[in-house]
């Protein structure tokens, strides 16, 4: 690249840690931006631990990304001008990018229901999170819904703790790895609610579809995460969840000056699928998109975005946890990993996102 290109990194989540940390590497006489709203990354992965009372490290990002000559921003992006390739932050129109790398991940998904915004606990990002005790019910058979019930339940024996969805916790995955997750929740006391459908929370109590009526001091809100509209209303073309619609390379594929990487981003896999919102993708989506804005400085065309999966992991407290591993295109096969040897190949898991982005 010549002269002072200005690459601008939106979001410093696991998809924009990684790819600024690689641009800075691999790039040379570019000027590196990083914007967060946050001055600390924080270990999305581990919320259902902080959820719990324990304490996860964070990362200082001014500290972290000076050490690689990343300039960090610490400001709320509120809009976005792809046309004049300027980013408003905390209101004001005072960033210029020559590449934008759009990593703004997503949020809980607030409104799934009448009175979930009001009565409701979140999870999904680090202002959410509050310590949880006493009676609860959360709502989400799915990976979050899991790790945060496995997770309260462990550590506070004494308060009962509901599961409650529409599918049976961890059915999506193989046969043993669904009756793992089964095992684990009833050693460790969790009522499961499967074949539920919410369609209201009150202060007190969830609605069912039924009519049935739920008693839930605290309801924790877990289905599901939505991105802000904030590229939608850029007039970037979206998917009708929100997320930016990319090419094989990363690229919208509105604005070709502009990538999108992780939860934000609409990406295909192998099959052609959309590929899952996950640190699982927006880690790999990170390192690749260096690759192709790389490949593009150059002159060339970059190869497309092979999106394939190993692995879905799920912790089920800090003693247990399935390690179901999958096809390329993420169906489960027969093997499992769970116990002791779950735990550890979960934490390694952890720790080499951690890792990546710079936390050590
Ligand atoms: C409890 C829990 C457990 C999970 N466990 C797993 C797991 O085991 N495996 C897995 O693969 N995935 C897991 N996930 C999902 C995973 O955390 C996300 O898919 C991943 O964080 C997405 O990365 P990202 O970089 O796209 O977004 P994020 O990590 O969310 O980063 C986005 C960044 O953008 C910033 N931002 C957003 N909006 C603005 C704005 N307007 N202005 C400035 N900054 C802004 C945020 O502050 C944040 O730092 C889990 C999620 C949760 C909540």
């Amino acid at each position: 690249m010549t002269g002072q290109h200005r690459i601008v990194v939106l979001g410093a989540g696991y998809a924009g840690l990684t790819a600024a940390r690689a641009l800075a590497k691999k790039t040379r006489d570019t000027q590196i931006t990083v914007v967060d709203g946050r001055a600390e990354f924080v270990q999305r992965v581990r919320l259902h631990q902080e959820a719990a009372g324990q304490s996860v490290k964070r990362l200082d990002l001014r500290k972290s990304l000076a050490r690689k000559g990343i300039e960090f921003i610490q400001a709320r992006v509120t809009d976005l001008d792809p046309e004049r390739k300027i980013v408003a932050i905390d209101g004001e129109w005072t960033i210029h990018y020559d590449t934008l790398v759009y990593a703004l991940g997503s949020q809980a998904d607030r409104h799934a229901v009448p009175g979930a915004a009001e009565h409701a606990k979140f999870v999904a990002t680090a202002e959410d999170v509050t310590e949880l005790s006493g009676q609860i019910v959360i709502v989400g058979s799915g990976p979050t819904g899991i790790e945060l019930a496995t997770e309260l339940a462990e550590s506070q024996p004494d308060s009962p703790i509901t599961l409650l969805g529409s599918e049976d916790p961890g059915a999506w995955l193989s046969p043993r790895a669904h009756a793992a997750i089964r095992a684990a929740l009833t050693r460790l006391g969790v009522e499961i609610r499967s074949g539920a459908k919410v369609v209201e929370v009150l202060p007190d109590a969830l609605r069912l579809a039924d009519g049935t009526l739920v008693p839930a001091a605290t309801t924790v809100w877990t289905t599901g995460f939505t991105v802000p509209d904030l590229a939608r209303r850029a007039g970037l073309a979206v998917a009708d969840d929100g997320r930016i619609r990319t090419d094989d390379t990363l690229r919208s594929i509105s604005h070709p000056d502009i990538y999108a990487i992780g939860d934000a981003a609409l990406m295909t896999g192998v099959d052609g699928r959309p590929l899952r919102m996950a640190c699982a993708t927006a880690i790999p989506a990170g390192q690749y998109v260096v690759g192709a804005i790389a490949a593009r400085a150059r002159g060339r065309d970059p190869e497309p975005m092979a999106g394939r999966y190993l692995a879905q992991c799920i912790s089920l407290g800090r003693h247990d946890a399935v390690l179901q591993v999958v096809k390329a295109d993420d169906t489960p096969t027969n093997t499992v990993f769970t116990g002791r040897i779950g735990v550890v190949l979960k934490e390694l898991i952890v720790r080499g996102t951690a890792f990546t982005v710079g936390l050590r």
